[in-house]
């Protein structure tokens, strides 16, 4: 019996490793040019971690996470996002303590047992950056310059903005306390999650899907009447940051996001040509996080992005088109005798930066050249024995169909010079 991939996962080959390589290469570029640095945490950390970084009641620690003991009987899990395991690196390493203003970026997997379908895996992959240490609006805006300018390079543009403001943890407090009340009031109008979350976490009923809970919803406290004057200063001045930085956004007063630690700005960058998975990254404020993992009062804000979602937008937007492929030189032995040497010039190319490939199959030249159609080969070189005598090599342009013959010493010029 044959066995597969686990449901929910992916491999990941063939023409979608280009996509892959080129969100990686600006995930790299972004976050040089914003003089962020790359972090990289282990793919397991202990259970405790996320219990009380990213909090009980919420769904991904509730229902989605991997979440074994090992041999020693520790409980661990495989990380489900990556804010909490930086913190708890930060704090491990006493990081703030040398740099009060530490500017860090991720990428990689992570894990959650969500249900399947497009657009939502088991194993998905995440860029991400903080920016630990300040408690102003104009490290707000870095994070979000710094997802949208990943966005804009990569890109992808059927994509809005939303942003919103949770205010600051008096705030929070005292519209919980309002909210909690509004909707006990109205609670048998509520779908059954609704109703527990009441008490877990009654912001996440402001994001519910369900139709009913929309109209209760409707008729709720605003939680930008409880703003005090910090709260709405820091506000206004996020959003007046952005507009000079030229960066449309609309203002969604429903958006909570799935996590128990933000405070102040939240955002998510949304599209509307995925489907139900709609949110392609999002991040907001989180003062209270470090506190809660023991490392005392620093602030931080961050984001991130779900890379499979960026890369299917930008097949979504581009149905036909392909990555751009790096020009390659297939070498064709014209018989057996040139089969050797053709290695040794393939090497050479290599070591020029040339990407050279040759047949290792010893299929007939016509199979060569097949071959070097399907490789998408911008040049053959062909060697037979006429060529191994006098040293020469036949350049063939895959183009044009062009064909010359120049000394072997001379092929790197030729190719490198028709590219
Ligand atoms: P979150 O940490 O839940 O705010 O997620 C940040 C981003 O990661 C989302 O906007 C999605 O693009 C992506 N994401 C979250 N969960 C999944 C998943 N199960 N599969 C694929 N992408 C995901």
């Amino acid at each position: 019996m044959s066995i597969s991939v686990i449901r929910g996962m992916r491999d990941i080959f063939g023409p979608e490793i280009s996509h892959w390589h080129r969100a990686e290469s600006i995930f790299r570029s972004v976050s040089d040019d914003f003089a962020y640095q790359e972090f990289r945490t282990p793919m397991l950390e202990s259970t405790e971690l996320f219990k009380r970084g990213v909090g009980e009641e919420t769904d991904i620690v509730g229902k989605e996470m991997y979440t074994f003991e090992d041999r020693g009987g520790d409980s661990v899990t495989l990380r489900p996002e990556l804010t909490a395991p930086i913190v708890r690196a930060c704090i491990e390493h006493s990081l703030v303590r040398h740099n009060p203003s530490l500017r860090l970026w991720y990428y990689g997997p992570q894990f959650r047992y969500e249900r399947p379908q497009k657009g939502r895996y088991r194993q998905f992959h995440q860029f991400g950056a903080e920016c630990i240490g300040s408690a102003n609006p104009e490290a707000d805006v870095e994070i979000i310059l710094l997802a949208y300018e990943t966005l804009r390079r990569y890109g992808v543009s059927d994509i809005r903005l939303e942003l919103n403001s949770l205010g600051n943890a008096d705030v929070r407090r005292r519209y919980r306390e309002a909210l909690v009340e509004y909707l006990t009031s109205r609670q048998d109008e509520l779908c059954q999650d609704s109703r527990r979350r009441i008490q877990t976490n009654p912001l996440r009923v402001l994001d519910s899907k369900d139709e009913a809970d929309r109209s209760v919803v409707e008729g709720a406290p605003q939680l930008h009447d409880f703003f005090d004057e910090s709260s709405s200063a820091h506000f206004t001045a996020v959003r007046t940051l952005l507009d000079v930085s030229g960066v449309p956004y609309v203002i969604n007063p429903r958006l909570v996001r799935g996590l128990d630690y933000y405070n102040h700005t939240v955002f998510e960058f949304t599209t509307d040509a995925l489907g139900t998975q709609n949110a392609v990254g999002g991040g907001g404020r989180y003062d209270g996080l470090f506190a809660q993992l023991g490392g005392g009062d620093v602030p931080a804000v961050g984001f991130s992005i779900g890379v499979e979602r960026m890369i299917l937008l930008w097949q979504a937007e581009h149905a036909d088109q392909q990555p751009e492929q790096s020009a390659r030189v297939y070498l064709v032995s014209v018989g057996d005798d040139a089969r050797l040497p053709i290695q040794l010039i393939a090497l050479r190319l290599r070591r020029a930066g040339i990407h050279a490939v040759t047949d290792v199959l010893r299929r007939s030249v016509k199979a060569q050249m097949k071959d070097a159609n399907r490789e998408g080969a911008a040049f053959t070189v062909m060697i037979g024995d006429e060529e191994l005598a006098a040293s020469t090599a036949v350049v063939k342009n895959m183009l044009t169909g062009e064909q010359v013959t120049v000394p072997q010493a001379e092929i790197e010029t030729v190719v490198s010079f028709h590219e």
